[in-house]
C-alpha cells in the first residue's frame, strides 16, 4: 500500500500526531493543525517539505 501520513503539530497546545487526513484536525481543541511532515510509509525517501 501506498499510505501518505500527514505528521502535524499543534502549536495552541504542543501537541502533535499522525493523520491520514491531508489537512488534519488537532484532536485536543480541534482546530487546524500544522502539518510538519508528510512522509511515505511505503518507505521510499520522500521530499524534504518545508
Ligand atoms: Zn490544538
Amino acid at each position: 500500500m501506498d499510505l501518505i501520513v500527514s505528521h502535524w503539530h499543534c502549536p495552541r497546545c504542543d501537541v502533535g500526531g499522525r493523520d491520514r487526513e491531508p489537512e488534519p484536525s488537532c484532536w485536543n481543541c480541534g482546530g487546524a493543525a500544522v502539518v510538519t511532515s508528510r512522509p511515505r510509509v511505503d518507505g521510499d525517501d520522500a521530499p524534504v517539505t518545508s
